[in-house]
């Protein structure tokens, strides 16, 4: 497991190909996502490895509602009383009641060897059976959100209608998730500050156009939804995300 304290009590935890952070305020913990279904084991984990117990974690706020986001939010919800947000565009989403989202018959059509493996890992890590989330509160762009350590949401859709990254002002942290990453899903070689492929977003451009909503924040720590956090000023990754395209 990768995991890193990126600014004081966040920590940035890497399970298959995908993100999650923890937000530690005093003994309570936030999750900000919780990667694929079978992840589970990494996700808790997680928890034990930076000093805390599941029922130190009061909420998870989802930056959006695709299978390797909320793999672990039904289930701690159920077990252990997390409460889950998310946006109130994202609600249908989280809930299962539409998808977009690539399919798998999209991406067998796509018979290349690095999409083969991407597609391979998905369907490994539980892609193919999304735990949908049955109850979930909600919060609107620009609000700190009612959770341990109050990040502020950043409407950006594009990649799914109601996708939110997230700013700990306080902490110098941007979570800009699924709207800006640091590495293509299918060739990891691919490193740096750049958007996630068109086939991934709901909107393409309204994904562009979203990226215009970090300019201005301050922060020095990106950390994306796929791939290492990046250290800089949001202007910066996201004029390096335009570029490269
Ligand atoms: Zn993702």
């Amino acid at each position: 497991m990768h995991l890193e304290e990126v600014a004081g009590g966040v920590f940035w935890v890497e399970a298959s190909h995908t993100n999650f952070v923890l937000l530690v305020d005093g003994t309570d913990v936030t999750m900000v996502d919780s990667g694929y279904p079978k992840d589970r084991d990494l996700v808790d984990a997680s928890v034990a490895k930076i000093g805390r117990s599941l029922a130190d974690v009061q909420a998870m706020v989802l930056t959006h509602g695709h299978v390797d986001h909320k793999g672990s939010a039904e289930r701690l919800r159920l077990d252990h009383g997390v409460a889950v947000y998310c946006h109130s565009g994202e609600v249908r989403l989280a809930r299962g009641e539409i998808r977009q989202q690539i399919s798998t018959w999209e991406l067998r059509r796509a018979w290349r060897p690095k999409i083969f493996r991407f597609a391979v890992n998905a369907i490994r890590h539980g892609g193919l059976r999304p735990e949908h989330v049955t109850d979930v509160s909600t919060f609107g762009d620009g609000e700190p959100i009612d959770v341990p350590g109050n990040p502020i949401a950043v409407f950006t859709p594009g990649h799914t209608e109601g996708h939110c990254g997230l700013h700990l002002a306080e902490k110098g942290v941007l979570i800009t998730a699924d709207a800006l990453i640091t590495v293509d899903l299918w060739d990891p070689e691919r490193r740096g500050p750049q958007m996630i492929r068109r086939q991934f977003n709901y909107n393409h451009d309204q994904a562009i156009e979203s990226l215009d909503r970090f300019t201005d924040l301050e922060a020095d720590v990106i950390v994306p939804g796929h791939g290492e956090p990046w250290r800089g000023h949001p202007r910066e990754a996201v004029a390096q995300a335009r570029a490269v395209g």
